[in-house]
């Protein structure tokens, strides 16, 4: 074993396991995708730390906890097709890749959308898109989705993800103001009615799009 495999099994039982994470696909995700790839070559050594870490574009790779509790939250199945809002490193598309059938991932940071596609391809994820566009309008051509994932906090669920959502779908989203938010989780019940649930406080940074915070 490498010193990056045992340290991700490190994190693995310590952070995501030790911390309740039951979602037996979630945990063997998180077992397989290389999150030292994902992050910058400077920070490879601190990559299963317990914390964000920078990533270009002034933005953040998430709490491997966190992510974890989000993938768990959308109670995924080997079929589904999802979508996530945030790219970013491209690291969640990556575990998402091993959960589900399809992910589509959409990053307004043309930088970051290389920076993912580069690595993504380099470890042969063949199921996934990387979309460069506004995503708090989501991803029309290919909805609707079993799950939607939102790495980035807005002030509200953007109506035009929760119509991209199909009927039993889940979506996971921070939603607050620009430093602090509440992780939410919805369940479309039937056409226009959704379940509602508060997970907990998070920190994200800000969704930046027509259906997000205006341009900074
Ligand atoms: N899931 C990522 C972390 C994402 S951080 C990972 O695994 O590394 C949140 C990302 O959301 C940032 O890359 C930011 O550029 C992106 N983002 C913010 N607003 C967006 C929008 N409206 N559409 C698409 N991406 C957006």
């Amino acid at each position: 074993m490498n010193d990056f495999a045992a340290q991700r099994e490190r994190m693995v039982r310590e952070q995501i396991m030790g911390r309740g994470i039951e979602d037996t696909a979630v945990i063997r995700a998180m077992r397989t995708v290389p999150r030292e790839q994902f992050v910058l070559e400077e920070y490879r050594d601190y990559a299963y730390d317990d914390s964000p870490l920078p990533i270009p574009a002034h933005q953040t790779i998430s709490q491997p906890y966190v992510v974890a509790y989000m993938l768990e939250a959308l109670d995924l199945q080997p079929r589904d097709r999802v979508l996530e809002i945030g790219a970013g490193s491209g690291y969640v598309a990556a575990l998402l890749s091993h959960i589900v059938a399809e992910v589509h991932t959409v990053e307004r940071h043309e930088r970051l959308v290389w920076y993912a596609r580069e690595r993504l391809a380099a470890l042969g994820y063949d199921n996934v898109w990387v979309h460069h566009g506004d995503g708090s309008l989501g991803w029309p051509p290919a909805a609707p989705y079993d799950g939607i994932v939102v790495a980035a906090g807005g002030p509200i669920v953007p109506p035009t993800l929760k119509q991209q959502m199909k009927v039993h779908g889940r979506l996971v989203m921070p939603v607050g103001k620009r430093g602090s938010q509440t992780l939410v989780r919805l369940v479309r019940l039937s056409a226009d009615d959704y379940q509602h649930l508060n997970l907990g406080p998070v920190k994200f940074v800000p969704l930046v799009g027509e259906e997000g915070w205006g341009k900074e």
